[in-house]
């Protein structure tokens, strides 16, 4: 595996606390990175983690400002229904260039937000159920978002290769998205995943390499390489990458608003790998109200996980605060993190939002996938099995109300995981070309 040259600013790494001369990179309205923990200041670069009390990172902006005029916000408004329909409407709100939409990038984003009346129907939803459906990516799921953002700041960092450790769907969008803006890419995956997420990650030309271990183990390897010159030179997108990274799910939580007239919905029901998405769309939210571009009203968070990787829903009900990893065994591998990077915030949210997180088993997962198949028309993958069963579950606890404006998620495509459903979805009958044999079949 050859080792890239490390291009001029990226060993702002490993000074990244020192007093640099102002950089220029231009990543928009991003002016900075801020530690979540202890809100200590970095200048932007690839760097990750706060080196005073090892915090996660996060972008820091000078926002338009919106809370003082009103004719500020209409005007921003306007701005965004003028732009492009793609995440790229955003821009003003991400930490990418201006002119972010004339790059060579997958322009992911602005997907179909359904109106599921006959789910609805089905889950005795009264007060409004509306699908988020992520598999109308370029690669078919909600990866591409995240990636897109994480490419435009690899790209200001002078990197030359892409990378991540991923459960399928990033490999994939990373594989993708290397392709169309000219990076090489060499990404990690665990070795058993579904044909479909394999074949997705390779056929974009990048070297995809397969890992003996899960998921967790993947993760710890890549950690290992960034510390490494033989990872020299390499932007990981969800990993020395990883602040840019986040702000990409954020743009679900402006869609989804935007969708429904500028309007905050009342209980949103998210999926939880590492917890990244569910974090970043609840600040999405926060600075849609910050920004004035929604009315401030209370809203409701909602995590969903297989029960055979569920290390958060678990501390949720125990009522813990921290999260005890655990060995994933689930047919939802898209969410099987064992060791949740964003596990304590995702808790935080939950709770203060007054939401929940909560688990359901494969057969629930399936059942969950066949069940938005069969009254929308909509076929997700795995991952939206979970988030589509958790919101049952969650109706028939208590702990959702259905009177309320609701958006559940599906993050991916159900074409990456026929694994899941092939051996419960086939053929009614298979018969001989006639109509005897038909009539015998009794479907007419
Ligand atoms: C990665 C992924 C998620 C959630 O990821 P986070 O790590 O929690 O941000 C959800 N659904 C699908 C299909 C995914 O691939």
């Amino acid at each position: 595996m050859a080792v890239q040259t490390v291009a001029s600013n990226t060993d702002s790494a490993n000074v990244a606390n020192t007093a640099n001369s102002a950089s220029a990179v231009d990543l928009g309205p991003a002016v900075a990175l801020s530690c979540r923990e202890c809100g200590e200041r970095f200048e932007l670069g690839p760097i990750f983690a706060c080196s005073s009390c090892f915090g996660p990172l996060e972008v820091a902006y000078e926002l338009p400002s919106g809370t003082g005029s009103s004719q500020d916000v209409e005007a921003l408004r306007k701005q965004i229904e003028a732009g492009p329909e793609t995440i790229w409407r955003y821009a003003p709100l991400l930490p990418v260039p201006a002119d972010v939409a004339g790059k060579p990038n997958l322009s992911p984003g602005f997907t179909k937000l359904v109106k599921a009346d006959n789910l609805a129907r089905e889950l005795g939803v009264t007060g409004g159920l509306y699908v988020k459906d992520d598999s109308g990516n370029p690669t078919h799921s909600f990866k591409d978002r995240v990636v897109a953002i994480a490419v435009e700041a690899a790209r200001a960092f002078g990197f030359t290769t892409l990378s991540c450790s991923s459960t399928g769907n990033l490999a994939g969008a990373v594989g993708a998205a290397a392709a169309r803006a000219g990076f090489r890419s060499c990404v990690f995956i665990p070795h058993d995943l579904e044909a479909g997420k394999v074949v997705m990650a390779a056929v974009y030309g990048g070297d995809l390499v397969g890992i003996e271990g899960n998921y967790d183990d993947v993760n710890r390897f890549c950690s290992e390489l960034i510390g490494d010159p033989l990872g020299e030179g390499w932007g990981f997108v969800n990993v020395n990458l990883r602040p840019y990274y986040g702000e990409g799910s954020k743009t679900l939580a402006y869609e989804i608003c935007e969708q429904l007239g500028w309007q905050l919905p009342d209980q949103i029901v998210i999926p939880i790998a590492s917890g990244s998405q569910l974090t970043k769309i609840d600040k999405g939210l926060k600075e849609l109200i910050a920004l004035g571009l929604v009315e401030d009203k209370p809203y409701k968070i909602f995590g969903a996980q297989a029960e055979g990787c569920s290390p958060v829903s678990a501390a949720f009900k125990a009522g813990h605060d921290v999260i005890r990893p655990v060995k994933p065994d689930t047919i939802a591998k898209s969410l099987a993190i064992g060791n949740p990077a964003d596990g304590p915030y995702v808790l935080d949210i939950a709770r203060r939002t007054g939401g929940a997180v909560e688990d359901v088993n494969d057969t629930q997962i399936v059942e969950g996938i066949k069940l938005l198949a069969r009254t929308e028309g909509i076929f997700a993958e795995t991952a939206g099995g979970v988030t589509v069963g958790v919101t049952r579950k969650l109706i028939e606890n208590g702990l959702l109300d259905p009177a309320l404006t609701t958006v559940v998620l599906n993050t991916g495509d159900g074409l990456k995981t026929l694994e899941a459903v092939a051996p419960t979805a086939g053929p009614t009958a298979t018969i001989r070309p006639s109509l005897d044999a038909f009539r015998a079949a009794g479907l007419a």
